[in-house]
């Protein structure tokens, strides 16, 4: 299957609902891709529906998915550098970044005829990884993508991307599936509020108990990001679905 991360973990979680045995099933691989992600997503992934997921790379406006591949190894995406040619970059100077530093992908087509396209910025940020793939694949590979260069969040003045919070809460075996990022107001200050969905087995009514939970995972966060964030613990499913790609980051900062 080819599927979007977030959605994965969505149907994982259906598939055991409906009383399906994900080891009986006959899929065995999945292209995961799309939306930035963790290799703790992954190896989620893989668990719950027993499967291999291979990181999958592309943009509609090069063809859309395909543009870079995980082979076996699971190591960095090979891209097709026959029909490529990609390059990093400094998003604010435009430059080259040194090898195997991240910065945005910027790509231009080799066999479009049709509509070709010239250095065209993604927003997306990957590095080059160094070094040759086990695999014998000569195509330099990219690294996961790290989030959009848009994407960042600056709170307290510190530098925050999504992809270090997913990083710290689906590392910890309490948390669910899903979870929401709030940017909300505090008196004059911006402040990350941290949604959590959390296992059935894990969720008791009576939050007192979640205290503990609650403050490890603020903590973990913390670690990661370098600002604690108020973290509040919810039931599996609480979250409410966007339909394609996952809403991680909701600004309710002039809401309030
Ligand atoms: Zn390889």
């Amino acid at each position: 299957m080819h599927i979007i991360p977030s959605f994965a973990l969505y149907f994982a979680a259906k598939v055991r609902e409906e009383g399906y045995d994900p080891a009986e099933m006959p899929w065995r691989i999945a292209l995961i891709g799309a939306e930035p992600h963790t290799e703790e997503t992954r190896q989620r992934i893989e668990e719950l529906l027993k499967l291999k997921a291979y990181n999958s790379y592309g943009l509609s406006e090069m063809n859309g998915p395909g543009v870079a591949f995980e082979c076996t190894e699971q190591n960095g995406m090979h891209v097709w550098e026959d029909a490529y040619i990609a390059e990093i970059i400094d998003p604010a100077t435009g430059e080259h970044v040194a090898e195997g530093e991240i910065g945005e992908l910027v790509m231009t087509t080799l066999t479009r005829e049709g509509m070709p396209i010239i250095r065209y910025r993604t927003r997306d940020l990957t590095r080059f990884m160094p070094g040759e793939c086990a695999c014998g694949r000569t195509c330099r590979r990219i690294d996961r993508i790290a989030g959009r260069a848009d994407d960042m969040l600056i709170i307290k003045g510190v530098n925050i991307y999504p992809m270090q919070i997913e990083q710290a809460l689906m590392s910890m075996p309490e948390v669910g599936q899903n979870y929401l990022i709030e940017l909300i107001r505090e008196g004059y200050m911006d402040q990350i509020k941290v949604k959590v969905e959390i296992k059935d087995e894990y969720f008791v009514e009576d939050m007192r108990a979640l205290q503990g939970l609650q403050k490890r995972i603020a903590s973990s966060l913390c670690n990661e990001i370098l600002v604690t964030p108020r973290v509040e613990l919810v039931m599996h499913d609480s979250i409410p679905k966007s339909p394609g790609k996952a809403v991680r980051v909701v600004d309710l900062r002039d809401k309030e």
